[in-house]
């Protein structure tokens, strides 16, 4: 009796390890999450988005996780970082390093962007930006906004291309959808990072956020849409480039069912974000397979579920030692 019972719990235990095997391979982390909206504000540093009059961005970060001391890459650029953020490596790797329309022949980065990665794996695509110069991007896209890649490089309105987003997501509702909006940058070029006209510019972005976001409640999709807004970099002067802390720092913003309400990532002192990780925390989010050469880390302790965050405090125990105090 006893033997069988032992047989029958040994059983039940491969049963169980091989259902949770399958399981850990199909399921998502939050079930919830369903798709995910990306949405940078190009040349937003953080203390100008927290300064200007901006409801819906301040909404987003009360109800989700944020740091307003993330990091784009070291170059500091529009379209380098913008493909590190969607591809989840730095420029060395991805080979992005021009900030224009690129040679005459599209180029692509070396690497699979999220898109690519997305399709892959079931999802439908969406981009939308305001510089032609994410051409560069789109390889693959399921619907996509650009504007035309004629030189000199062309321009969408932030307003514009907002009115593009709503109406790709109440048309088509793609899964993975990124949307940029350039005007925050063109007028820092033109007058200045912290002038009042650039704190117009990003009200105004704000404004269009708000548009974007209204559109997924209209389609009933908040419950099952993960949102990060962020940007590719700051500025100062009429300029942004490497080495500068005010061109470096991006707001990282991240919300949506089952994410950690109103939490200030920088209370994890070991926790540094990186512009690669909104690449790894979306496909970790989505169940999308990571390439072997990804630098961006899953953001794991925005999770309300405790297992989870556990998941997220082990892995970085090494990194805590690492940066004790010596
Ligand atoms: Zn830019």
């Amino acid at each position: 009796m006893n033997r069988m019972f032992k047989l029958a719990a040994w059983m039940l235990g491969v049963v169980l390890m091989i259902q949770g095997m399958s399981l850990g391979q199909t399921t998502r982390p939050i079930p919830q999450i369903k798709r995910a909206l990306i949405i940078s504000v190009d040349g937003l540093r953080p203390d100008l988005l927290l300064r200007a009059n901006t409801p819906n961005m301040h909404g987003l970060f009360a109800e989700g996780c944020f740091s307003f001391w993330a990091r784009t890459t070291e170059m500091s650029v529009t379209l380098p970082s913008h493909t590190s953020m969607l591809t989840g490596v730095t420029p060395a790797t991805h080979g992005i390093t021009f900030n224009d329309d690129g040679p005459a022949e599209q180029v692509y980065p070396k690497v699979p962007t999220l898109f690519e990665c997305a399709k892959k794996a079931g999802y439908t695509t969406g981009l939308v930006a305001t510089k032609s110069k994410f051409s560069a991007l789109a390889k693959g896209v399921d619907w996509v906004n650009v504007p035309p890649r004629v030189p000199p490089e062309k321009v969408f309105e932030d307003e514009a291309a907002a009115e593009m987003a709503v109406k790709m997501i109440a048309e088509h509702t793609p899964q993975v959808m990124f949307v940029h909006f350039g005007g925050v940058d063109v007028v820092g070029h033109a007058v200045g990072w912290g002038t009042p006209q650039q704190i117009t510019a990003i009200e105004k972005a704000d404004g269009c956020v708000g548009r974007v976001l209204g559109a997924i409640k209209a389609q009933h999709l908040e419950d099952s849409t993960f949102i990060i807004l962020t940007a590719d970099h700051g500025g100062t002067g009429k300029w942004h480039g490497p080495d500068d802390p005010r061109a470096r720092h991006i707001p990282w913003i991240a919300m949506g069912p089952g994410i950690r309400k109103n939490l200030d990532l920088t209370t994890f002192r070991e926790l540094t974000i990186n512009t690669e990780d909104t690449f790894a925390t979306t496909c970790w989010l989505l169940n999308i397979p990571l390439p072997a050469k990804t630098d961006g880390k899953a953001v794991m302790v925005i999770a309300q579920d405790a297992q989870i965050q556990l998941m997220h405090d082990t892995a970085t125990q090494g990194m805590k030692a690492r940066s004790a105090p010596q």
